[in-house]
């Protein structure tokens, strides 16, 4: 049994600010993080939806000089650079959902880890996988007080 499937949908509130945060960028992030977050994964069946709300708050700044990320510490907010396309706002939304990154940066050169090759988490350009919705699902499960719990009730 597992309930993506019982009950599709995964609502991720989102606030951008900043004077990088323009309708166009917003509307960017917003549809790579719904397209890449929204299919198929194995057993799972999962729809997202970006809403308003101040759940996740992400800094989006007119000139940016270092890469997008999510704070490790809290996993719900960051700063997202306006350039990026939206393949990027789907991997930092990977963070803002708890997962880590699966590659290390190895002389200048981003690497995937073992078994992450062409991941979200592993690769640019990579695709989201079983496992890590499952992941998420288990961080949502081990964390239902904290930042965690965004997907919705009854999960
Ligand atoms: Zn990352």
């Amino acid at each position: 049994m597992n309930f993506l499937h019982e009950r599709p949908g995964y609502h991720s509130p989102m606030t951008y600010i900043g004077a990088g945060a323009s309708p166009t960028v917003i509307n960017k992030f917003n549809s790579g993080i719904e397209d890449a977050w929204s299919g198929p994964f194995g057993q799972y069946d999962v729809r997202t939806k970006v809403v308003e709300g101040y759940e996740n708050t992400i800094y989006v700044p007119s000139i940016t000089t270092e890469r997008s990320f999510v704070y490790s510490d809290n996993d719900c907010s960051g700063a997202w650079d306006p350039v990026e396309e939206g393949w990027v706002a789907a991997h930092e939304a990977g963070h803002l959902m708890g997962l880590p990154d699966f590659y290390r940066d190895i002389n200048g050169k981003s690497v995937p880890m073992p078994g992450h090759d062409k991941t979200i988490m592993g690769q640019y350009g990579g695709d989201i996988t079983e496992d890590d919705i499952t992941m998420i699902l288990f961080y949502n499960a081990l964390s239902s007080t904290s930042s965690y719990p965004k997907i919705d009730p009854p999960f």
